[in-house]
């Protein structure tokens, strides 16, 4: 932690109306490269989650009345701060979560494109007018903000997933309470110290860290004063926080799990399919919802570019985030090494074949070496799951339906990739898929003006662009009469 110039940026405790909680219960933040304790956190509960939806509803009629330049004029001056403290951001998230330091930097970026792209759109919450079926009548229809939105984020994105829905709530005029993962408060927090100098009035943006997630989930889902709820995280416990967003109908978003197909054709250029898989599967260490998870390549072509793949990531450096040129760092705990583990002995039992890597790195027990298997098929676990780990799974195929149909058979539709250069394939098969997202030739699809989600069990509503507002915004019908 010596390593932050800024130290008002590491916080201990909740931030909660525009101040900073103190408790005696608190939870250790570790290191996942060497699992050394960065921080011991004031440990927040349900009571303090309740505060902070209280204090969220209270702040919520001054900030909705802002004149949307002044929303916009605080959203640019958190912008700007985070950017200015980019280097120091980066460090705390490498430090909590793990990921190489050119990638933290990367996110920091990212999450702060969000808040800067919904500065101005704060200022573009247009309406409409219909023409009305009776010359006495007007239609007018109005776009208002929710309410007080609750979310609940995951620690593989521990800036960017708070700032891309709190950019959107704050924008549509809508104040904000968010529970990060216990593995990553620190970044949250720092968030929130800058919101706090950005001048962001108390209230408008809370952060409510703490172990008992269920506990603090109770209240984010089911509060009477909590309009909306948006979440980030695994299917299995999106559908319980769906299910307790049922009783009060709150609005939702739900940004699930995914399973991406990324398919090499036969008239892919292969150099730059494998440059887009290396940037789609280890990212983050294969840690992300949108990573490639099932590898399905045209069998003319399989030996080759597993070939090329397979030189490519000899070539990826795997070391603690804060070394210089790391590309590769750990995994978040213990469970997901075993998960991986896991997922790839099943598959190596079942007739996989094991081409590269395929146990622990030596840089330390949460180092997982980058590893390639082929000859997958539909049926393995590993096909069916989400790897979130540094392993690609290759399958071949035949012919393009049967590309399609291995692609589409999942539960899941967040992210798609595949790689041709035949024109009429490329609409064919972007039409074909069922995902919300789709790489077309292109590794990396996620920037603030892109509407990112899901169809199917990835859930729904999305992030960024300028369909980012609806998700926190009520359609308002205003009938004029007697004209
Ligand atoms: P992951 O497997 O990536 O950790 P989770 O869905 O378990 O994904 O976690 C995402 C977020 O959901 C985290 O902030 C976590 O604390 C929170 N969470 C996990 N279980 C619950 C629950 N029962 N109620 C509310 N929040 C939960």
């Amino acid at each position: 932690m010596q390593q932050i110039t800024c130290s008002a940026l590491i916080k201990h405790g909740s931030y909660i109306n525009g101040s900073w909680q103190q408790h005696d219960n608190r939870f250790d933040v570790v290191n996942p490269s060497n699992q050394q304790l960065l921080a011991k956190i004031a440990s927040a509960d349900a009571a303090d989650a309740e505060q902070a939806v209280l204090a969220a509803d209270q702040a919520f009629a001054g900030w909705s009345a802002k004149p949307a330049a002044e929303r916009s004029a605080l959203l640019q001056a958190w912008y700007q701060l985070i950017m200015q403290h980019q280097d120091d951001l980066a460090r705390l998230l490498t430090l909590e979560q793990g990921k190489p330091l050119s990638e933290a930097k990367g996110e920091i970026g990212y999450g702060a494109a969000y808040i800067q792209w919904f500065a101005e759109e704060a200022k573009r919450l247009y309406g409409d007018t219909i023409p009305a079926p009776s010359n006495d009548k007007r239609i007018i229809v109005q776009r208002q903000p929710v309410g007080v939105v609750a979310a609940i984020t995951p620690w593989n994105f521990p800036n960017a997933m708070i700032a891309r829905k709190a950019a959107a709530a704050l924008a549509a005029g809508c104040t904000f309470v968010v529970k990060p993962a216990q593995q990553t408060p620190l970044s949250a927090l720092a968030l929130a110290e800058l919101a706090h100098q950005a001048g962001i009035p108390p209230g408008v943006f809370n952060v409510v860290a703490g172990t008992d997630a269920k506990g603090i989930g109770e209240v984010l889902t089911r509060h009477a004063a909590v309009a909306k709820f948006s979440f980030t995280g695994s299917t299995a416990v999106g559908k319980q926080l769906l299910k307790q967003c049922a009783d009060g109908v709150k609005r939702v978003s739900m940004e699930l799990g995914g399973n991406a197909p990324f398919i090499v054709f036969d008239d892919a250029d292969l150099d730059a399919a494998v440059q887009g898989l290396m940037a789609a599967k280890f990212r983050n260490a294969g840690q992300t919802c949108v990573c490639a998870n099932r590898i399905l390549v045209q069998r003319s072509v399989y030996q080759a570019f597993a070939d090329k793949l397979a030189i490519a990531m000899t070539q990826l450096n795997v070391a603690d985030g804060l070394t210089d040129g790391s590309q590769i760092g750990p995994l978040i705990d213990d469970k997901a090494v075993a998960k991986v583990t896991q997922l790839q002995q099943s598959a190596l039992d079942g007739g996989a074949k094991l081409l590269l890597g395929g146990s622990r790195h030596s840089t330390g027990r949460q180092f997982f070496q980058p590893t390639l298997i082929s000859d997958v098929n539909a049926d393995m676990a590993i096909s069916k799951e989400e790897i979130f780990g540094p392993v690609a799974a290759l399958m071949a195929f035949d012919t393009e339906q049967q590309a399609i149909a291995l692609a589409n058979n999942t539960e899941y539709g967040l992210a798609a990739y595949f790689y041709s250069r035949d024109i009429g394939r490329v609409f064919r098969v972007a039409q074909a898929l069922q995902f919300g997202m789709v790489g077309i030739n292109e590794g990396i699809i996620s920037n603030a003006a892109a509407p990112f989600g899901g169809v199917k069990q990835s859930g729904y509503g999305r992030e960024g662009s300028k369909y980012g507002l609806d998700d926190y915004t009520d359609i308002k019908y205003l009938c004029l009469g007697g004209l």
